[in-house]
């Protein structure tokens, strides 16, 4: 087995938390869902958000996470009838720079998440399950069930990065309530009642209750539901809001 996983990011991974053990048949599974995981998690979300330690917005980790699949199942098809091992590396930086990441829309970077899971699963049915199969000029010599479990882990690690940039935007919107709970009535005053505004003091509320549990369980239905609220008050509004969206991005960003 390829130990260039488990060495890189730590076994289990320190971030995400993926078994380098994972069997082969989960792993494919876990890629199989990954459509239905992240169309979970993005219910509500723009595709702009960002987490502060992060160089990618949520949008941009969905088409990196689509693009990686996509050009590992070409890597798999291309040797599966005898064509060279060596496959060449690409750097996702340039890549995200060169396809200009930032002005995909999330519902067209999904769409492209969808069709490389389909690719993917196609390449890797009709791959062999026999010793190494690719050379990767970073990680040496690959299986195919090294491809799968660094392709699954590579989408489950920005599936959380996505989970955790959502989390921490309902997150800052409760410590703004918290720390300055008159700003808004101030502001308020000052532009007056804006469109949606009871609908987010409704989720802003659930938000509270939510971050106070320790545990933030990773694909609850409840995020979503809150994200989709946020989002419709933040479109519904922007224009009225726009002293909330400034407070929102300048933590995003700092
Ligand atoms: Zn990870």
């Amino acid at each position: 087995m390829n130990t260039w996983g488990a060495s890189t990011y730590g076994d289990p991974c320190r971030e995400c938390g993926f078994d380098w053990a994972t069997p082969f048949d989960e792993a494919v599974l876990l890629v199989a869902r990954l459509p239905v995981s992240f169309g979970r998690l993005l219910a509500g979300a723009s595709g702009d958000e960002r987490r502060p330690d992060l160089a990618w917005s949520v949008g941009a980790y969905v088409s990196h996470v689509a693009d990686n699949l996509r050009i590992w199942a070409e890597r798999l098809v291309g040797v599966v009838d005898g064509g060279p091992l060596e496959v060449a590396g690409y750097d996702e930086n340039e890549l995200a720079s060169a396809r200009r990441y930032d002005t995909i829309p999330l519902q067209a970077a999904q769409w492209s998440l969808g069709r490389s899971v389909e690719d993917w699963l196609h390449a890797v049915k009709n791959s062999s399950r026999s010793s190494g199969i690719i050379v990767h000029p970073a990680r040496g010599t690959l299986s195919l069930a090294d491809v799968v479990l660094s392709n699954a882990h590579d989408a489950l690690h920005h599936l959380r990065d996505i989970e955790t940039t959502l989390a921490g935007v309902t997150r800052q919107l409760t410590s703004e309530v918290h720390r300055d709970p008159d700003a808004r009535r101030t502001r308020s005053v000052r532009g007056g009642e804006p469109p949606g505004y009871a609908t987010s003091r409704r989720s802003v509320t659930r938000v509270v209750w939510r971050v106070q549990r320790p545990q933030f369980s990773p694909h609850a239905s409840w995020t979503s539901v809150t994200m989709r609220r946020w989002q419709r008050f933040r479109t519904s509004s922007r224009r009225d809001l726009s002293y909330y969206d400034g407070a929102v991005s300048t933590t995003l960003t700092h």
